[in-house]
């Protein structure tokens, strides 16, 4: 059947990724979505298992040891890190995956996974990426302003993707997004296996 793609998609906090991402899922049945442990506190409405794994430090610390993580960072302050048994029972399972996670992640993921597809969605300016902070209402003044500076760190990375995708009309950047994915599936590394049965008849036809 062949393996499932791996997407990562990444973005300074605000940028519209967490919106983008679950919107296409929405559209999209044969998109499954990473989730992440985290020793943040959970904001509200987040419940554990979906948005995140909410972990204490201990636990973080000890699955860290284990080897358990495929990638992992601090983020503000806080650890992230993606479980490597679930991204690889998925995509063995012909699923394509996407990682909502961040620069240094994305690194450690490409050195582990050649073949994974990156996307950066920017703020078409950093004073709408700021408005969006605020307006979004689930954090304080000063984290806010931390998430500000960190987003300009995140930003310099930009030239590390292999897509680069505004998110200026939520609609339109949610169809690029889209068409990235559909591009993707029709590579013949990837329809190859997918279209052995189409393929072999051409190819013992000729
Ligand atoms: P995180 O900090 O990386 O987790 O960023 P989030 O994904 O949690 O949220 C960033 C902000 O952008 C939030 O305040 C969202 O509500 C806001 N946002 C996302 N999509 C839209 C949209 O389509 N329209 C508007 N007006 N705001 C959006
Ligand atoms: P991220 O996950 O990158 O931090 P979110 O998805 O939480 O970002 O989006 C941040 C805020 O900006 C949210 O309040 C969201 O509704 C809003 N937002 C997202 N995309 C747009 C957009 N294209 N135009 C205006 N606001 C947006
Ligand atoms: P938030 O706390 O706002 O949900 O996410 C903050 C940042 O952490 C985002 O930049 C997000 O991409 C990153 N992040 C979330 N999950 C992971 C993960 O599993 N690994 C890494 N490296 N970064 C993550």
């Amino acid at each position: 059947m062949g393996e499932g793609l791996l997407f990562i998609v990444s973005a300074p906090s605000g940028a519209g990724k967490t919106s983008l991402v679950k919107a296409l899922l929405e559209r999209d049945a044969e998109l499954s979505l990473s989730v992440s442990c985290t020793t943040r506190q959970a904001r509200a409405g987040e419940q554990d298992g979906i948005h995140y794994h909410f972990l204490s430090q201990d636990q973080f610390r000890q699955e860290l040891a284990e080897g358990a993580f495929l990638e992992h960072a601090e983020v503000f302050g806080n650890f992230y890190g993606t479980r490597e048994a679930d991204v690889r029972a998925c995509i063995a399972a012909g699923r394509d995956l996407v990682l909502e996670i961040d620069w240094q992640g994305a690194r450690q993921v490409r050195e582990r996974f050649g073949a994974a597809i990156s996307i950066f969605v920017l703020p078409p300016s950093i004073q709408a990426l700021e408005q969006r902070l605020r307006g979004r209402g689930t954090d304080s003044d000063d984290i806010i302003a931390g998430r500000m500076a960190q987003a300009r760190d995140e930003m310099l990375h930009f030239g590390e993707y292999d897509y680069l995708v505004v998110n200026d009309r939520f609609e339109m950047a949610l169809d690029v997004l889209a068409a990235i994915v559909t591009a993707e599936r029709q590579r013949l590394s990837h329809q190859r296996p997918r279209l052995a049965s189409l393929l072999g008849e051409i190819e013992s036809n000729h």
